[in-house]
């Protein structure tokens, strides 16, 4: 019988296609997934490192795993990923609260994991976290999670260096998968039935092999048979080249949707954040975007309170937002991180002023995302359906091209579908959809 392996992940969606690597590797070598933490004879947390309430959420959960291991001592229980390579030697502490920790292994070390795993049986807690500025794991074909939606690793690390993040610090230093293997992932993905295929990448729009950009490599995906949509994430805005912008615009399957991160509309912010683009950049590229690509969606990434942000400052975010109107954002407030750069600084923003500035940040966005999403109402949206609605009511849900979910009742539909619906009503996070008639939903009517 072969070893029963359970995992957890925290954090991003590249977090997300790292257990899926780690799950390829450790099947290759026999063992099976379960979801049942109680048969499992290796536990393994895929981590986050970028903010710290991350931390200790998973600190809490290795508390947890401890109990368990102290009830069945052969378990063998690592910590992957970010947070591993952060804390490092800290977390086989037991005064850390991770007493039961076997093995800590960094982003570049997952390749050695089915021989870790078995040294960490019966010996000295040990760790790994060796950054390999030349590891893309090219050669490992992940196991995939189920679903109608790929994640696809088509570069590794980071070379921005912004101020405020642990990223490139954990993570190594930026390296991209050959244009081939990449194209090869993407032909296995629709091979194995997803519709939906996600770059990934801490900069995305940095890839480039040879003489292949990012816009490229875009539109030789968009090429592949089989796939049905693209999109990718985190561009960065000083990336954000012609080439990806007239690529998104002409290639049908690459989703007219994109979350470009912000954090401030403020010049000095973004000099202390060492951005690399002023917000005049930043702008013009959201002019061609929306030129070029006239039903996109943008979203966007917002950090309030950074250090030295005055009242001024922030004003000028909470306009800029207010007169760019993005359709979604994730609000911040800044919290240092140790080992990043603006830690030295200090804090400038009392924590009461940036839960201020939080919270008037998310009211707005709140107005403009239900705004936005209520002039969708009688409009027509292609839905690719995933599965049943969260709210348990019994109606599915899937995405529109924007990335917007949509929920409504399914009458027969399967996840992988792809369906057109009338919005017939919207909050600020979801559309309601309905069936415009009953001669096109799949079956019978629709209410
Ligand atoms: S671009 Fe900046 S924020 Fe994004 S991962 Fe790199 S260092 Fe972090």
């Amino acid at each position: 019988m072969g070893k029963k392996l359970y995992i957890e992940t925290y954090g991003c969606q590249m977090n997300e296609a790292d257990s899926e690597l780690a799950l390829g590797i450790l099947q290759d070598k026999g063992y099976t997934r379960t979801y049942e933490i109680a048969e499992s004879d290796v536990i393994l947390v895929n981590t986050c490192a970028v903010r710290e309430h991350a931390e200790e959420r998973i600190l809490g959960r290795l508390g947890y795993f401890s109990t368990i291991k102290s009830r069945k001592p052969d378990i063998v229980v690592g910590v992957l990923g970010c947070m591993g390579q952060h804390l490092q030697d800290q977390l086989l502490t037991p005064s850390n609260g991770a007493d039961g920790v076997d093995l800590v292994i960094g982003p570049d070390g997952y390749r050695r994991l089915p021989e870790l795993i078995d040294r960490a049986r019966g010996s000295d807690p040990f760790l790994d976290v060796r950054l390999d500025r030349h590891e893309l794991y090219s050669d490992v074909d992940p196991l995939r999670t189920e679903g109608v939606r790929a994640w696809v690793s088509v570069m590794r690390g980071c070379d921005k260096f912004c101020t405020f993040c642990i990223v490139p610090f954990v993570r190594g230093r930026e390296r991209c998968l050959p244009a081939a293997t990449v194209l090869e992932q993407v032909t296995r993905c629709a091979d194995e039935g997803f519709q939906e295929i996600v770059f990934l990448g801490q900069t995305v729009n940095s890839y480039r092999d040879g003489d292949t950009d990012f816009g490229d490599l875009l539109r030789r995906a968009n090429d592949v048979p089989g796939v049905e949509r693209i999109r990718f994430t985190s561009p960065h805005p000083a990336k954000m080249t012609d080439s990806v912008i007239d690529a998104m615009a002409d290639c049908g399957k690459v989703m007219p949707q994109l979350h470009l991160p912000l954090q401030s509309a403020s010049d000095a912010m973004l000099e202390r954040m060492q951005r690399s683009y002023t917000i005049d950049e930043y702008d013009e590229i959201v002019g061609k975007l929306r030129q070029r690509i006239p039903d996109i969606a943008l979203g966007t990434d917002i950090i309030v309170g950074f250090h030295g942000e005055t009242e001024e400052d922030f004003l000028a975010t909470h306009e800029y937002m207010k007169r760019t109107r993005f359709d979604s954002a994730f609000m911040f407030k800044y919290s240092m991180r140790e080992g990043t750069r603006s830690c030295k600084w200090g804090d400038t923003v009392s924590e009461e002023e940036k839960g201020s500035r939080l919270r008037t940040v998310i009211e707005l966005q709140e107005g403009i995302s239900a705004e936005i999403n209520r002039s969708w109402v009688g409009r027509e949206v292609e839905v690719l359906v995933e599965g049943e609605s969260k709210n348990g009511d019994g109606q599915l849900s899937g995405k529109s091209r924007q990335f917007k979910t949509v929920v409504f009742p399914g009458n027969g539909c399967m996840p992988g579908d792809i369906r057109s619906l009338r919005v017939r009503g919207a909050t600020a996070h979801t559309l309601i959809g309905e069936w415009f008639d009953t001669s096109r939903a799949p079956t019978a009517t629709s209410e």
